[in-house]
């Protein structure tokens, strides 16, 4: 059994890693069983910044580390959110009035673009470091195609969900079961990269 370290305080993610990781066996701990800070996300893309996180926990833990770093890019919108999609609307609310508020910015800034001209994707990148000083990370990448509704629907899922029309499925994904929206997401396709080129 290998120890690795997921640089991520999220249950549901450390949980949806493990099940898919299980087969490797991997002791997958989550950064929040360690007591230090976490990292400053400044990199300017997906990527920089799974780096990030990743080596930071490397570095804190003397183990090697896996994290990801996703978002919403939308075209009309020249990619944004992009990476600043947690925090799109600049707001210090609770998670939920964060999500609606980032919700509301993007459809308010889409106002008067015509369906055929919403389209937009979720973007995961997955970063694993052998170790902080690993010059030849990982990196492994999911994509998940949508265009954005012009108004909210479901009450499933989290972030930009309620506004992401899934074309395979005909309805928002936040309209999509739990165990629906895993076998399709931006990051279930990481991680079946992941799978595919594990390492170790
Ligand atoms: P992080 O990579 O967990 O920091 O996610 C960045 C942000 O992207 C989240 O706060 C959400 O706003 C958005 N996001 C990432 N994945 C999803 C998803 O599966 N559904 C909806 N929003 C998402």
């Amino acid at each position: 059994m290998i120890d690795l370290v997921l640089a991520s305080n999220n249950k549901g993610k450390l949980k949806e890693l493990q099940e898919t990781l299980a087969s490797l066996k991997l002791n997958l701990i989550s950064q929040s069983e360690f007591d230090f800070p976490e990292a400053i996300e400044d990199g300017l893309s997906f990527v920089e910044n799974a780096i990030i996180k990743a080596r930071h926990a490397a570095e804190q833990t003397g183990l090697p580390a896996i994290a990801d770093d996703s978002g919403l890019e939308v075209d009309a919108l020249g990619g944004e959110p992009g990476i600043y999609s947690a925090r799109y609307a600049g707001s210090n609310l609770s998670r939920q009035e964060n999500d609606a508020a980032n919700n509301r910015r993007v459809l308010e800034k889409l106002k008067g673009v015509p369906k055929e001209n919403r389209s937009a994707r979720f973007q995961c990148v997955i970063a694993f470091l052998r170790s902080a000083d690993d010059p030849m990370p990982l990196i492994c990448q999911g994509t998940w195609e949508g265009n954005i509704l012009l108004e909210e629907k479901g009450g499933n899922g989290f972030g930009y969900d309620s506004i992401f029309y899934v074309p395979s499925h005909h309805c928002a994904s936040a309209e999509l079961s739990p165990e629906i929206k895993n076998t399709l997401s931006h990051r279930f396709q990481a991680i079946q990269d992941l799978l595919k080129r594990w390492p170790l």
